[in-house]
This record gives structure tokens, C-alpha cells and sequence, in this order.
């Protein structure tokens, strides 16, 4: 079978599209929480949100910061930014009881080569803080 290159870009632009949704969904979490956290009516003093992200949750920053761009535009939440901080891929390894920092997606113990292993760290998806600017701020 034979594709031709317009073809192939729908594939693409489909696939995007899909992974995008999937980014869509963690940053309505994201802003599910934030509102959860903060005073009603301060969605205003918003300045940031940091969130941790594993390298194995499976959610691409990119994205993820575009997400949250869309969903906040003309909101009241317009000015917050999305802070990620990446946590690496920890295994821990079940044979010889070593931990090791891997690159995703490789999830073998490097030092005796067992892919008897369990993730240690590496999987989260938390929102870790939330900065709100101080009212008197907000006044000038
Ligand atoms: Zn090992």
C-alpha cells in the first residue's frame, strides 16, 4: 500500500489531535484542583501553578502547557502559568535490589541487565503548588 504525502499528514494531524485531548483532560484536572485550593473570586491573583510530572506518566509538557493556555484564555486565569517540573524514571530492581535512574522507555536494571524491576519514581502527575499574587498587589 502506497501513501500519498496528503494522506499521511491526516494521520498525522489525527494523531495529535488524540495525544492533545489526552493533555486537554489532565489540564482541566489541573485547573479542577487549582479551584479547589483557592479563595473564591481570587481566580484573578492566579500568578502560578507547579506541577510534577513523571517521565513515565505518559503526558508530553508541551502539550500539556498548550492545554492550559486554551483552557485559561479569557478566563480570569488568563495570566497564570504553568510551571512542570519533570521527575526522572526510577526503578527499582527485584533480582539484585538496585536502584537506578533509566531514560524512558527502557525499563531494565542496568546493572544486572533483570527486567524484574518496579517503578520507584517517575509515574506521578501532582500539582505541587499554587502561587497566588498578594491582594495588595493586586490593588496597584
Ligand atoms: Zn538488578
Amino acid at each position: 500500500m502506497r501513501f500519498n504525502g496528503a494522506l499521511l499528514a491526516e494521520v498525522e494531524n489525527w494523531i495529535d489531535e488524540s495525544r492533545q485531548m489526552h493533555e486537554l483532560s489532565i489540564a482541566q484536572s489541573i485547573l479542577q484542583i487549582v479551584q479547589k485550593h483557592i479563595p473564591s473570586g481570587a481566580g484573578g491573583r492566579l500568578r502560578s501553578v507547579t506541577v510534577r510530572i513523571g517521565e513515565d506518566a505518559g503526558v508530553v509538557p508541551d502539550s500539556l502547557e498548550f492545554s492550559f493556555e486554551v483552557l485559561t484564555r479569557s478566563t480570569e486565569l488568563e495570566h497564570a502559568r504553568l510551571h512542570i517540573e519533570k521527575v526522572p524514571l526510577v526503578i527499582s530492581c527485584k533480582k539484585c535490589g538496585d536502584a537506578s535512574t533509566v531514560e524512558f522507555p527502557f525499563f531494565f536494571c542496568p546493572r544486572c541487565n533483570s527486567r524484574d524491576v518496579e517503578i520507584i519514581a517517575g509515574d506521578e502527575l501532582q500539582v505541587v503548588s499554587i502561587e497566588l499574587a498578594d491582594a495588595l498587589e493586586e490593588s496597584v
